[in-house]
């Protein structure tokens, strides 16, 4: 039996894991996390019965000893707490839905224990892939993406040669926004910005979808997985989410995973590395889809993708930067403190006002995310 731990238990990565596990039945549930949704993870506690759980606040911790004091469980509480969840010992894949940064430190423990990861939390390689990737290979270690689009890229490279890599065509929807103008974004609301026309995600990568940063943060993601340049990564606009990335090879093939948008079928191939298993769900009818079509970004106007790759060639920590400011705005935006087009704005001042550092160690990584934190509340 496999044995999986998940980080972020109680989110839309998280909940769709369990669903994986419910459905196959040969997965045991070593160690769950969640942040606040203590009712929910309580629920999950009592279907899986992982012998630890991680909440963040002790006080949560406390109140959730209680829901499940009848049960066989630890409940641990911050960062300790999901340090254990990473580390527990016979935990063989670390699954890392949580959201945000607060991902690296349990991710490097995992690491350096010998876990596999299945690893949604892209904030993690985004920040510290200089960090991950290396460690990863010190320690025989495999980072199995989640995210669809690198999923579909590692699929399409199964068997292949890395070094054969012409380009990695990473696709995007477009969002709800696609076709608007900049002076439109001004005007959207929140509401709006989280009709994504595809998938159903958890919220702050909805809002990220529908500004480009998240194709942003996908580019730096997968620039680290498959050990590309910058300039081998073309994003491409597929708006009916049917193409979840393609990889152009040398001789001028290319491959692309194809399938309807549904995540637990990253997740599943994650989970089952090499394995392909039985997934229940549609399947895709090409008559009806009738056609698939394609453009380029509109940089002028998604400005996100087009600072994404400026802070993934400055590198360093400027890539935290972009991250931190964008994941600050967006809560101002979800809080309706703030306009969208205020969330390029602010990582662009944050951009603007960063002195870079060349390689930073975690310490500095999380330093640089408080002082963008500091100088957005200061000012915003
Ligand atoms: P959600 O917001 O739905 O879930 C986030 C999870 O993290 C929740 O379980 C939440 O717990 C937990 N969490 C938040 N803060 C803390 C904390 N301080 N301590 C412990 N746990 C915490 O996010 P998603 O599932 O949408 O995304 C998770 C990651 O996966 C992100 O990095 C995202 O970019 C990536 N991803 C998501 C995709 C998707 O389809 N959703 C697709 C590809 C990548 P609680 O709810 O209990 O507070």
């Amino acid at each position: 039996m496999k044995k999986i731990a998940i980080l972020g238990s109680t989110g839309s990565i998280g909940t769709q894991t369990l669903e994986v596990v419910r459905a196959n039945g040969d997965i045991e549930v070593t160690a769950l996390s969640a942040g606040k949704n203590i009712r929910l993870l309580a629920q999950q506690i009592r279907e899986f019965r992982p012998r630890i759980a991680a909440v963040w606040e002790e006080a949560d911790a406390k109140e959730l000893r209680l829901l499940v004091a009848d049960l066989p469980v630890t409940v641990v509480s911050g960062m300790e707490g999901l340090k254990e969840v990473a580390v527990c010992e016979e935990t063989q894949v670390l699954v890392t839905a949580i959201v945000g940064m607060i991902g690296i430190v349990p991710t490097i423990e995992a690491i350096k224990a010998g876990k596999d990861i299945a690893l949604a939390n892209k904030e993690t390689l985004v920040t510290a892939g200089h960090i991950i990737m290396p460690l990863a290979k010190e320690h025989g270690v495999r980072i199995l993406p989640v995210d669809s689009e690198h999923s579909a890229i590692f699929q399409a490279l199964n068997g292949e040669d890395g070094r054969a890599i012409d380009k990695i065509l990473l696709t995007a929807s477009g969002g709800p926004f696609r076709g608007r103008t900049y002076c439109e974004l001004e005007k959207v609301r929140v509401e709006d910005a989280l009709k994504h026309p595809n998938w159903a995600m958890g919220q702050k990568i909805t809002i990220d979808s529908a500004s480009m940063v998240n194709k942003g943060l996908e580019v730096m993601e997968a620039r680290w997985l498959f050990g590309t340049d910058l300039d081998q990564i073309q994003v491409v606009i597929q708006p009916q989410s049917i193409i979840h990335s393609m990889v152009q090879f040398a001789d001028g093939a290319v491959i692309a995973q194809l399938g309807t948008p549904d995540m637990k079928l990253p997740i599943q191939y994650a989970l089952y590395y090499p394995q392909r298993r039985f997934l229940a769900g549609e399947r895709l009818d090409f008559a009806k889809i009738g056609s698939i079509t394609f453009e380029d970004p509109d940089l002028d106007t998604f400005l996100g993708l087009k600072y994404a790759f400026e802070a993934a060639r400055t590198g360093g920590s400027m890539p935290t930067v972009f991250n931190a400011a964008n994941e600050r705005a967006v809560s101002k935006f979800l809080n309706r403190q703030i306009g969208f087009t205020d969330i390029y704005e602010i990582i662009r001042f944050c951009m603007d006002e960063h002195q870079v550092i060349a390689s930073p160690d975690v310490d500095q990584i999380l330093n640089t995310e408080q002082a963008v934190y500091d100088i957005i509340e200061s000012r915003w």
